[in-house]
């Protein structure tokens, strides 16, 4: 199992180049902690810049289309992505599928387009405030797990860490309401339960990361929680000082 605590920024569509000042200050402080794995998303506008000069830090993209090339105006491809540098894709955010229509099956297939392309890659999942208010939560989260992630044939080949899950609770999302550890708990343990259904003894090298207006004040209760492997982050990613701080309560010791 890859146990070392993933935590990944997810800029959204947030930052021009003005922004990779914060960035620089997130792969020092990121440097300060070899035993986390930390990673940021930018918007595909920095993704070039950023993995050209931050060697502490893993640089991906935000989403992905699901073939490498063609008349496909605006999108982006898994080799693109690759070809500038990233080493992972985001795929499935709640935000994509909400303001994009993006379904179980198109989230596949991206991941596994990403898989194709030689990218890590982190599937979303998560349920809406309705469907939790209903008891549907776990039922909703387990049934996107079973359709989104990518084929076990596509994994196979894989070292531990490449695939990960984060489950982010739409609510969560942007609201600064943070899930209950124990209800995190009970749904990382319930992904996991689906994991390994999907892939047997390779579910091992696959993390669950939580997402979900994580901070520098929850992280370090999230980050303990039993089956946290990582978090990911949205809002607090963006300036250096409350990402480093999530990196920092991530239980690893620091390097001077
Ligand atoms: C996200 O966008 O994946 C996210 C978790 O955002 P925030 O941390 O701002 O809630």
């Amino acid at each position: 199992m890859s146990s070392a605590p993933y935590i990944v920024g997810n800029w959204k569509m947030n930052g021009t180049r003005a922004l990779l000042a914060e960035a620089r200050a997130i792969n020092r402080a990121a440097a300060r902690y070899p035993g986390v794995q930390v990673a940021l998303a930018p918007p595909f506008t920095l993704v070039q810049s950023l993995a050209d000069e931050a060697q502490a830090i893993g640089v991906g993209g935000q989403d992905c289309h699901v073939q490498p090339k063609g008349a496909h105006t605006g999108d982006i491809s898994a080799p693109m992505l690759a070809d500038c540098g990233a080493s992972f894709v985001i795929v499935g955010h709640s935000e994509r599928r909400k303001d994009h229509g993006e379904d179980d099956a198109l989230v596949k297939a991206k991941a596994e387009a990403a898989i194709e392309a030689g990218l890590g890659v982190i599937v979303c999942v998560g349920e809406t405030l309705e469907e939790r208010d209903a008891g549907q939560a776990e039922a909703v989260v387990s049934q996107q797990v079973d359709n989104s992630l990518p084929a076990l044939e596509a994994i196979a080949d894989l070292p531990a860490g490449k695939v990960s899950v984060a489950y982010e609770p739409v609510w969560a999302i942007g609201t600064g309401r943070v899930a209950e550890v124990a209800d995190v708990v009970a749904m990382h343990k319930a992904i996991r339960t689906r994991i390994e259904a999907a892939y047997g003894e390779k579910a091992a090298g696959v993390r669950i990361l939580y997402g979900g207006s994580v901070n520098a004040e929850n992280a370090a209760a999230l980050l303990a929680a039993e089956g946290v492997g990582g978090a990911l982050v949205g809002g607090a990613s963006l300036a250096a000082e409350s990402f480093a701080a999530i990196i920092a309560a991530a239980g690893t010791e620091p390097v001077d």
